[in-house]
């Protein structure tokens, strides 16, 4: 096992893997930019290192500084997290060549999963179905119209490195195909520094399901069930909860297979998630995150898995510690994302934290990096905290949450409790008959 791990991270997801590393008796090193001196991580850390000012290309994506900084400390492995760093293949080849080990998949499978096009090649190959598209980019306007002809309209201009919902461009019509396929290369030149993009169907009241994946050295690899991420504000999850009111337990054998199988015929190391569309009982496989993801604790909730050890066992050269057939479903766990943004407008809300009250009780669990008197830098994502409520199945989970959202107290700054408290006390909410618009296009637009 190692002795000491530096967390390339920040904020709730730095104290997560901080947390997991204390209990295998680990030593941490907290990485921080001049902006972050007094935040939680740097608090509880056995060491810490500044690595730069407050913007991340000077701090948390400083590969140089990062590594500098293992090296100082003499660390033997390096926890990206989630976000910065922890999907950059070259920041994991740079890790390794520095005899340090990096706490996440195979280079390889990093790379190969990054680029969406590659990612959807493979896919196929392994026998997972696809949203039909493109079969590689599109070089100019007359190939994405023969492409959308078709597909048939309405299409999707997804970015190849796309990431965070941006680079990604609905056509309706043909009219709209070269405004939509021009913004989305611009976007995607902007964000990612790579303009190569592809066509997809826009499917048109999908749910988003995805699939929890983990192997280990020796060949085991398991499923650990699905996350239903389909609340979602431009593209982005907002609740997560597991298991998907959607699906039935022959569907999610069926998908946990189809996803465990591919895992396996890759030689696939450590945590991913496949996430898919889930349509008229299909699945369409949209991308593969090769990383931990925001929230996997819904998972740990509902099989009781710690899933940061798990990572942290398997980097290690450990076997898993669990089979398949050790994995059970234990009732029904919600999460909700706390951004620091007004909940109307979701105008980002920095500042001081006068009050932080966190709720509490049985199946109550809250993965924050705040406190009273905490200032929430401008410069980094809104997430300032995550609620996780488990019960003994959904409707119990859905009035835990509702008593939890009542007792947390974040103040004076905007945060989006009153947005989740609003999702909760609807009638598409506790029957779970949302798909991926609801949110946008009926709560949030009726208001
Ligand atoms: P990113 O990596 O930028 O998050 P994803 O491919 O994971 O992009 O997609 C994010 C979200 O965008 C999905 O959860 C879904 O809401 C929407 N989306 C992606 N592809 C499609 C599609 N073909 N049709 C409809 N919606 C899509």
């Amino acid at each position: 096992m190692f002795s000491k791990i530096l967390i390339a991270n920040r904020g709730d997801v730095a104290l997560r893997v901080l947390r997991a590393c204390k209990e295998l008796n680990i030593k941490t090193v907290a990485v921080h930019s001049t902006a972050d001196n007094d935040a939680m991580h740097v608090r509880l850390a056995d060491e810490s290192v500044c690595i730069g000012p407050p913007s991340s290309a000077k701090s948390y994506l400083n590969i140089p500084a990062i590594i500098t900084a293992a090296k100082l400390v003499g660390a033997d492995a390096i926890h990206p997290g989630v976000g910065f760093l922890s999907e950059n293949a070259e920041f994991a080849e740079i890790v390794e060549a520095h005899n340090i080990t990096f706490i996440g998949p195979k280079t390889e499978h990093i790379k190969c999963m990054g680029d969406k096009i590659e990612a959807k090649i493979t896919a196929q190959k392994l026998g997972i179905p696809l949203v039909p598209g493109s079969k590689g980019d599109i070089v100019n306007y007359e190939s994405a119209e023969k492409e959308a002809e078709q597909i048939g309209y309405p299409v999707l201009i997804k970015a190849a490195s796309g990431g965070g919902g941006r680079g990604m461009k609905v056509a309706l019509t043909k009219e709209e195909l070269e405004p939509a396929f021009i913004s989305a290369k611009n976007e995607a030149k902007a964000a990612f520094g790579d303009d190569r993009v592809y066509i997809e169907r826009y499917l048109q009241n999908p749910r988003h399901i995805e699939v929890q994946i983990i192997g280990d050295k020796f060949g085991n690899t398991v499923h650990l069930g699905e996350r239903e991420c389909s609340i979602q504000r431009r593209h982005q999850k907002v609740i997560e909860e597991a298991p998907s009111p959607a699906i039935n337990e022959t569907t999610r054998n069926r998908i946990g297979t189809i996803a465990s199988n591919a895992a396996a015929e890759m030689g696939y190391l450590g945590l991913g998630t496949i996430e898919f569309l889930y349509e008229n009982g299909e699945f369409f496989f949209i991308e593969m995150n090769t990383r931990l993801q925001v929230e996997h604790p819904i998972t740990e909730a509902i099989t009781g898995i710690d899933l940061v050890r798990e990572q942290i066992r398997i980097a290690a050269g450990l076997p898993l510690s669990f089979k398949q057939e050790d994995v059970k479903i234990n009732g029904h766990a919600i999460e909700c994302r706390i951004n620091a943004e007004n909940p109307i407008t979701f105008i980002p809300s920095p500042g001081k934290i006068e009050e932080f009250h966190s709720p509490s009780g049985l199946g109550v669990r809250v993965e924050a990096c705040v406190y009273s008197g905490y200032v929430v830098p401008p410069y980094y994502d809104s997430l300032i905290a995550k609620l996780i409520v488990h019960g003994d199945n959904r409707n119990h989970c859905i009035s835990r949450l509702k008593q939890a959202l009542k007792e947390i107290i974040i103040e004076p700054i905007s945060t989006t409790i009153e947005l989740h408290k609003d999702i909760l006390d609807t009638k598409v909410m506790e029957e779970g008959s949302y798909d991926i618009r609801w949110l946008e296009n009926e709560l949030l637009d009726s208001k």
